[in-house]
């Protein structure tokens, strides 16, 4: 547990503590719902930059394009840039 990427919380669907990947939920169980299709789930309430780009990023790596990056986490093409562009 010494090497981390992000910041530590619990996870608001099981309640582990863990890497926060996005929506307030750990990696795996980010991973987990990505891979279900039950992000949708834990939509935010508030659309926060940082997080923003480190969900772009983690459906980057998984190969989606940045008109399919928007839909998935419910923005425009346009907000998404924004946000991109600002945290850049
Ligand atoms: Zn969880």
């Amino acid at each position: 547990m010494s090497a981390h990427r992000g910041p530590v919380i619990r996870c608001v669907c099981c309640g582990r503590t863990g890497n926060h990947a996005a929506r307030g939920l750990v990696d795996a169980c980010y991973a987990r719902h990505k891979k279900h299709d039950t992000l949708h789930r834990f939509r935010r309430r508030y659309q926060v930059v940082a997080d923003t780009v480190e969900e772009y990023a983690f459906l980057s790596e998984l190969g989606l394009d940045d008109t399919q990056i928007a839909a998935r986490l419910g923005i425009s093409g346009d907000a998404l840039k924004y946000a991109l562009g600002r945290a850049a």
